[in-house]
């Protein structure tokens, strides 16, 4: 009898792990359920192309409409999965259950949410959906402000485009500099430079104690005695990985489904991959739970040959990218809870000298991750050079080109 693989969750993850199952020849049955009305799509644009006006919808979508079909993929959208029984191997939603002899669960994250603002009764919004972002692209407009909460990658993305749409944008972020997390403060400080140059105003070191309601319009106010008055205000101070499901049904847990480098979880035949995944890397040596596109995908491809019993390992480092006005970066590794020792910077990172540089977080010689912002020509060199030991004199060397340095290692 033919087996059956169910999928839940019909994000990007979702979606490449049937792609795959499809690609490596799997002909039995194949189940997703997903609990948006959209076919699977990707996340970026919602808060770049689409919600600058660049792109249109459709180029998110992960495959055609008519893919599934095609492919005999039996896509369920606008149902959730209320119920794993692991023991009868049955998810159930609320029309019914379905058998499975693997399972993958790729439920994503949810934004966290701010009480204080989702119960004042002002305007207050979060960016995860399409709905979301087209939310956003209705309010951002000339004669708008906007107020954001957290200067993480959502809130600086969505602060570029307010203000490319003329909103007046006042960005709040409790650290002393946007990112300082992931990027410490030497390329945190250009992202900073970045935003007040183009006319936000970043508020940094500050805290939220309250936000109000008056007149439909906003008020957030803040510890220091200041406030903000806006006509909307965004949330973006991160995600919770959507773990409910896994953890009613008794599955190991702690920030996210635990798996080990195969994808798999305490339970031989329930898989996760993408933002709900919090897996042991073999090469990083400690877990790590990554909220990106990238990630997605390649997990998602992953968990697919798993489920298939071919036991392959997830290594790869890391990457992420990000568009905020003229500036485009890619960061390929992590440096994790240890930190760094030192940045070397390489290149010009202010605004006259176009910020086109390369960063690399070092631990003694050890390359803990590397990132170039406006030079696409250095992609494939950081990936040849992320969580490498390198000789640090001749990283620190501008006038030897990064190629030769990356070649020396892939030799
Ligand atoms: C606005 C935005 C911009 C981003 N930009 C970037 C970027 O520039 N670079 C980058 O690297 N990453 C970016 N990301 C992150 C990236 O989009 C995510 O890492 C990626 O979407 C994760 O994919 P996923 O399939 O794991 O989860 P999701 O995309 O969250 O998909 C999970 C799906 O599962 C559904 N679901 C959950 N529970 C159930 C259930 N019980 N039953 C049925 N369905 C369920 C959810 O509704 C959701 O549709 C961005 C994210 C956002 C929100």
């Amino acid at each position: 009898m033919s087996q059956t693989f169910v999928v839940v969750g019909g994000g990007l993850a979702a979606a490449k792990a049937v792609e795959e199952l499809r690609s490596a020849g799997f002909d039995g049955n194949v189940v997703v359920y997903g609990e948006e009305h959209h076919l699977p799509y990707e996340r970026p644009p919602l808060s770049k192309g689409y919600l600058l006006c660049d792109d249109e919808l459709e180029s998110a979508f992960v495959h055609e409409p008519d893919w599934y079909d095609d492919n005999d993929v039996d896509l369920r959208l606008g149902q959730r999965v209320t119920g794993l029984d692991t023991a009868a191997k049955v998810v159930s939603t609320e029309g019914g259950t379905q058998a499975y002899d693997k399972l993958l669960l790729a439920t994503g994250s949810t934004p966290r949410h701010l009480a204080m603002a989702d119960e004042s009764g002002a305007p207050v919004a979060y960016l995860r959906t399409i709905e979301d972002s087209q939310r956003l692209k209705e309010s951002f407009t000339a004669e708008a402000s906007v107020a954001i909460i957290g200067a993480g990658w959502i809130g600086l993305e969505t602060a570029a485009a307010a203000r490319k749409a003329g909103a007046e944008v006042t960005v709040l972020e409790s650290l002393d500099l946007p990112l300082l997390r992931v990027l410490g403060p030497e390329v945190a400080q250009v992202f900073a430079d970045l935003h007040t140059e183009h006319g936000v105003d970043l508020r940094l070191g500050v805290e939220v104690t309250a936000v109000e309601q008056q007149g439909g319009r906003a008020v957030v106010r803040l510890k220091d005695g200041g406030s903000v008055t806006a006509d909307l205000v965004v949330v973006g101070i991160g995600v919770t990985p959507n773990v409910e499901l896994a953890e009613a049904a008794g599955l190991e847990t702690d920030n996210g489904v635990l798996v080990d480098e195969h994808l798999g979880s305490s339970d031989p035949d329930v898989l996760a991959a993408g933002d709900v995944a919090n897996a042991m890397h073999p090469v990083l040596g400690r877990r790590v739970r990554v909220e990106h596109w990238d990630t997605a995908i390649e997990q998602g491809r992953t968990a697919a040959h798993a489920m298939l019993g071919h036991a392959p390992t997830y290594d790869r480092l890391p990457y992420f990218f990000t568009d905020q006005y003229d500036l485009g970066m890619e960061y390929i590794g992590s440096v994790g809870p240890d930190g760094y020792d030192e940045v070397v910077l390489r290149g010009d990172t202010t605004a006259s000298g176009g910020r086109t540089f390369t960063a690399f977080w070092l631990k003694g010689d050890q390359v803990l991750a590397a990132m170039h912002a406006n030079d696409w020509d250095a992609t494939d060199h950081l990936r040849a050079i992320a969580g490498k030991r390198v000789e640090t004199v001749r990283l620190r060397d501008e006038s030897l080109p990064l190629a030769d340095l990356a070649k020396d290692l892939t030799d």
